[in-house]
């Protein structure tokens, strides 16, 4: 093992907190989680690519780790689990400097530290070109009891959590302000225009919120959003077998920074990373769940009359019907 991998394992091991279901984490040839009897086990893996998901002369590092961890947590958020322990799998290229590593792992191990979930293992190793990170989170669920996507039926209302568009609003502000201080630099050497232009801030994934719903029964369908509410009720919809009604007026969008207006339609509709729950249900949903915003934003309907595989979802904008195409964020195609 060369030296420098031996040092961040070290450092992993170091900083990682400690979690009630891990008999033993990093240090033997596997991890061995405990789960409590009676449950199922949940297991979610996903990728961060450099130039996919993220820039790195746009993103702070700290943003990225924790974005891989986000993503992760708020999937077993979505099923309704307890996140039990997470194992990452970081490969990195020879000119990434130490330092853009060890705050990469500062992002993703303070939210581990917020929501106490272990990281009990994982690999690394030298890429050819930038940076891969995957990130494993295992969790559980009380047998039989996992809110999956299929359980919607018609009639039942669409409801979201939080607000929407904001992780959109802020990556679109921060590509304005790189390429004009990408410009101003170019026509005139300033130090000072080269640091990061804007905030850039995730929410929180909604552990709490998940678990509540699963336990007061209250969700028969459940997703996270992180590709967008157009891409991801569409998966509802093709999962359950329904069509969906939302309405313009009642999505709740997110703030723009400390400016009085609230972020465009179109980046609530179909912007990624929002780590937001969305979710059907029959019953009455309270309008705040663990301290967590809850807004019924339409209905989901039978889906007769439409081609199999083809789920339409349909939207109020002035009073005027149109159907919604799913058109999720594509995050560094077209748009950057
Ligand atoms: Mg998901």
């Amino acid at each position: 093992m060369p030296f420098a991998e031996k040092k961040l394992i070290e450092r992993i091991r170091r900083l990682a907190p400690e979690g009630r279901s891990l008999v033993k984490g990093i240090g033997d040839d596997c991890a061995v989680l405990r789960v409590p009897p009676g449950h199922d086990l949940l297991v979610t893996t996903d990728f961060t690519i450099e130039k996919v998901h993220f820039r790195r002369d746009w993103h702070p590092p700290e943003w990225v780790g924790r974005r891989c961890l986000t993503r992760g947590l708020s999937d077993i958020a979505a099923m309704g689990g307890e996140p039990r322990a997470a194992f990452l799998s970081l490969a990195v290229a020879g000119d990434v400097p130490q330092k853009w590593v060890n705050r990469f792992l500062k992002g993703l191990l303070t939210l581990a530290q917020e929501f106490k979930v272990p990281l009990a293992g994982g690999d690394t190793a030298q890429s050819i070109t930038g940076i891969q990170a995957d990130i494993v989170v295992v969790g559980s669920v009380p047998r039989g009891k996992a809110i999956l996507r299929s359980g919607a039926k018609p009639g039942e209302g669409i409801y979201v959590t939080g607000e929407l568009g904001g992780s959109a609003a802020n990556l679109a502000r921060l590509a304005k302000s790189k390429r004009e201080s990408q410009r101003r630099s170019q026509r005139e050497f300033q130090p000072g225009s080269q640091r990061a232009g804007g905030k850039v801030s995730l929410p929180e994934p909604r552990v709490a919120v998940g678990q509540i719903l699963l336990r007061r029964g209250l969700a028969s369908a459940m997703i996270d959003l992180s590709d967008g509410l157009s891409t991801d009720l569409g998966h509802i919809c093709q999962e359950s077998g329904v069509g969906a009604e939302i309405e313009a007026d009642a999505i709740p969008r997110a703030w723009l920074g400390t400016e009085k207006n609230k972020v465009a339609l179109d980046l609530a509709l179909h912007g990624g990373d929002d780590y937001e729950l969305l979710f059907t249900s029959p019953l009455s949903v309270p309008p705040k769940i663990a301290g967590v915003r809850v807004t019924r934003i339409g209905r989901t309907l039978r889906s007769s009359g439409m081609r199999s595989g083809v789920t339409l979802i349909g939207i109020d904008i002035d009073g005027k019907r149109q159907s919604l195409k799913a058109a999720g964020w594509e995050h560094f195609k077209g748009n950057s």
